[in-house]
Formats: C-alpha cells, sequence, structure tokens
C-alpha cells in the first residue's frame, strides 16, 4: 500500500512538472556526455529542450535544426506535437516526415 501510494505521488509530481515547464516554454540545451544511439546528433524533447550529442555539441547546423523543431512546439502545443510527430514518424519515418522536412529548409534558409 505504501509502494502504490509512492507512485502516485511521482506520477503526480512528473505530471505537475512536465505542465510548468510546458507552461513557461524556456528552452534550454543539454550537452550529453556521451553520442546518442542510432547516430542520432541531437533530439529535442519538448517540454524539456535540446539534448545534444557529444560529437555534435558545437555545430550550428544541427542546434538551428533543433530549435526549429523548439518553434514547432511553440506553435502547436504538447500534445499536438507529439501526436504529429509520432503519427507521421510511423507512417513515413524520419527522413520523409513533414516536420522533419520544414525543419531542414528552415536551417538551409538560415544559412
Ligand atoms: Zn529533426
Amino acid at each position: 500500500m505504501r509502494k502504490f501510494q509512492f507512485l502516485k505521488y511521482s506520477l503526480l509530481i512528473t505530471v505537475v512538472l512536465i505542465l510548468t515547464l510546458n507552461y513557461f516554454k524556456t528552452y534550454r540545451i543539454y550537452n550529453l556526455p556521451f553520442n546518442l544511439p542510432n547516430l542520432l546528433r541531437a533530439s529535442t524533447i519538448p517540454p524539456l529542450g535540446t539534448f545534444m550529442s557529444k560529437q555534435y555539441k558545437n555545430s550550428k547546423q544541427v542546434l538551428l535544426h533543433e530549435k526549429y523543431h523548439w518553434y514547432q512546439y511553440e506553435k502547436m502545443g504538447l500534445m499536438p506535437f507529439y501526436y504529429e510527430y509520432l503519427t507521421e514518424y510511423l507512417k513515413k519515418g524520419r527522413f520523409d516526415h513533414w516536420m522533419e522536412k520544414e525543419a531542414r529548409e528552415a536551417t538551409l534558409k538560415s544559412k
């Protein structure tokens, strides 16, 4: 019973934390001390921020691409961002995903 209460409050604290971060939408960059799997250069996980692979931590191009995903999140909101990203990802994969295409185009234009 006590174990269940611990889980219940942990879940509650996590949800409150996510909703608070989602409310403020402060962009943060985390430079990881290791490389992400599957040759991922970085990953933007709203409402937390962008996680940069060790190898690409100084890449402006990667950062611009990831910042564009953050902009998409700000425009769409938390749940629509994940819904859209995941459903399209399952249908088309990463490369042909419209959100990835949009981020790639925005990165090219800013050069
Ligand atoms: Zn991307």
